[in-house]
């Protein structure tokens, strides 16, 4: 998610190949993955023992560049969610991991993230294989996961609870506890790093959880899961059910030993998820995405500008939920702008995540992809016009893969789908404005409310519109950083709660409130 940190790709233990299209980056020898090919795997993590699914059942994880199987995982079902959250409930009850010093559990967490730094670049290579991001934003995202480990770790102990005002003879303290089994369900656009932002605040809290990945990217999942075992976490706290949503994920929003579900992925699964979750009356944290706004104003460098607005929408192909898909830009430099965009979205080398110089690799799966598709045909009908991309790239070699060339469509209106719906692709809209007050109208004229941009160099119109956008993260003069301590979530239909900073820790904390009558005597109520 974070844009803009680019090193070198230069590595010693990849080697790229001109001209082969086999896959020739190849994903590590470990138990819990299994070879293409293979009839049994055993990639559910349940009480501190990796295992194969119940029912025996295996998937093909694909590589999205090519189609190709990537490896062998189980597929859990229902019987094998029950488990973990079994194991996960006695590991709670138990009060053993509750009874681990807080200051302790900051020490795991370090651990934790010592441990991604020694396998940064295989994990980099893992994530880059599984859903098609380019090596360089998997290196990205084991540093930023990293440092949520870290900065969690640092909040670990730090508040113990308060002290509360009260009347003379009572003692009165607010006190923190962890909420119990968390279900964490993540989706397939950043699996390892939207784990992290559930597990680190979790882990610190002392819960104890099962984790549900995307069925087609659980690769880095299995990993974070060994890594939290080679750093000490006890056996029961952190359990791992690879499989399908309606399978593996639905029975952790209905199962009465959930205490808390936290998911992010579509609105659809989140409205089924709240549903759920009801019955049983779940704390619930959700993350729906959004359809983000950058409005750009008159007085800026264009060329800066396009440059981020270029990053901003089409880093990891668009498929990011703050990604910016939504441009509004003022009439006197619509023309300019857009033509620029234009021209250079044209140029950017959409390829394997692996190969050197490629921006854009391919969209998660073929299923992903036609919906893409679909939406783009969808504005067309609707009267926008494509001016760069909306089509597949040429090359033969990425025929195999699910490829889509980034994709700037101008005339649009509010009112199109196009503009309103999260296409979650290389795709992005641009309208027009004249005036801050339609600006800030058009900017908050969506159901979502994850984030926003505004560029500016008038700086109190950029506070005055970042004051009055309905989002949860506001840019100025930027897109798409974010910090572990600064709170992230949406206002509106993206969601409810919020993930990272103080309040991402609170997420997984009960506040109970402890008053102690110092001497009681008969009050006399009755008789
Ligand atoms: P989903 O919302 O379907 O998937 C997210 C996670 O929920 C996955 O682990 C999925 O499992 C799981 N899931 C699905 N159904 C259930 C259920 N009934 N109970 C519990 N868990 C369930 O996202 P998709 O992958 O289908 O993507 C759909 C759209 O969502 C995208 O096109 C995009 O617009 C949006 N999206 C938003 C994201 C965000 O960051 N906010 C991230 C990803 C997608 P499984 O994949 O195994 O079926």
């Amino acid at each position: 998610m974070r844009l803009g940190r680019v090193e070198s790709f230069v590595s010693t233990n990849l080697g790229h190949v001109a001209g082969v299209s086999e896959p020739y980056v190849t994903l590590p020898s470990v138990p819990y993955l299994a070879p293409p090919g293979s009839a049994t795997a055993g990639s559910l993590y349940i009480d501190g023992r990796w295992r194969e699914a119940r029912n025996g059942r295996v998937r093909e994880i694909l590589n999205p560049a090519d189609g190709s199987v990537l490896t062998i995982v189980s597929e859990g079902g229902r019987a094998d969610t029950e488990d973990a959250i079994a194991a996960a409930r006695r590991a709670f009850d138990s009060g053993e991991w509750r009874r681990v010093s807080e200051d302790e559990r900051g020490r795991l967490l370090d651990r934790i993230a010592d441990l991604l730094q020694r396998d940064r670049e295989e994990i980099a290579v893992m994530e880059s294989l599984d859903t098609g991001k380019t090596i360089e934003e998997g290196r990205i995202d084991v540093d930023d996961v990293t440092d949520v480990f870290r900065y969690y770790a640092g909040l670990a102990g730090k508040d113990a609870g308060r002290l509360v005002s009260a009347p003379e003879g009572v003692h009165s303290k607010v006190v923190y506890e962890p909420v119990g089994v968390c279900g964490m369900i993540t989706p397939w656009n950043y699996p390892l790093l939207q784990l992290s932002w559930k597990m680190a605040p979790a882990l610190a809290a002392g819960n104890t959880m099962v984790v549900k990945p995307s069925e087609i990217t659980p690769v880095t999942t299995a990993k974070l899961v060994e890594l939290t075992t080679e750093a000490g976490v006890p056996a029961g706290v952190v359990n791992l059910v690879t499989g399908s949503g309606p399978d593996a994920g639905a029975p952790l929003s209905e199962h009465p030993d959930v205490d808390l579900i936290s998911f992010t992925g579509g609105l659809a699964t989140g409205r089924r998820i709240m549903a759920a979750a009801s019955e049983t009356v779940k704390k619930i944290a959700l993350e729906l995405g959004g359809k983000n706004p950058n409005i750009i104003f008159p007085d800026v460098d264009l060329d800066t500008a396009v440059d981020y607005a270029l990053a901003a929408a089409f880093f990891h192909s668009g498929q990011v939920c703050s990604a910016g898909a939504r441009l509004i830009v003022h009439n006197d430099i619509h023309d300019a702008f857009t033509t620029e965009l234009a021209r250079r979205a044209e140029a950017i080398r959409v390829g394997r995540g692996q190969d050197q110089d490629v921006r854009c690799g391919p969209l998660v799966s073929a299923e992903h992809r036609a919906k893409v598709e679909a939406a783009v045909a969808r504005g067309v009908e609707e009267g926008a016009r494509i001016i760069a991309g909306g089509r597949r790239p040429d090359d033969p070699d990425l025929a195999q893969g699910y490829f889509y060339r980034p994709t700037v469509f101008v005339d649009c209106e509010r009112s199109m789908d196009i503009v309103q719906d999260e296409v979650f692709g290389p795709v992005v809209t641009v309208e027009r404005f004249e005036t801050e007050r339609q600006a800030i109208e058009l900017g908050n004229d969506t159901d979502y409310g994850l984030s926003g941009g505004v560029w500016t160099n008038d700086t109190a119109r950029g506070e005055r519109v970042a004051a009055a956008l309905r989002h949860g993260t506001i840019w100025i003069n930027d897109f798409g950083p974010y910090f572990p301590g600064a709170e992230w979530g949406g206002y509106g239909r993206s969601g409810i709660g919020r993930e990272l900073g103080p309040a991402g820790l609170d997420e997984y904390r009960e506040a109970k409130h402890v008053y102690r009558n110092l001497a009681p005597e008969p009050q006399r109520w009755f008789g």
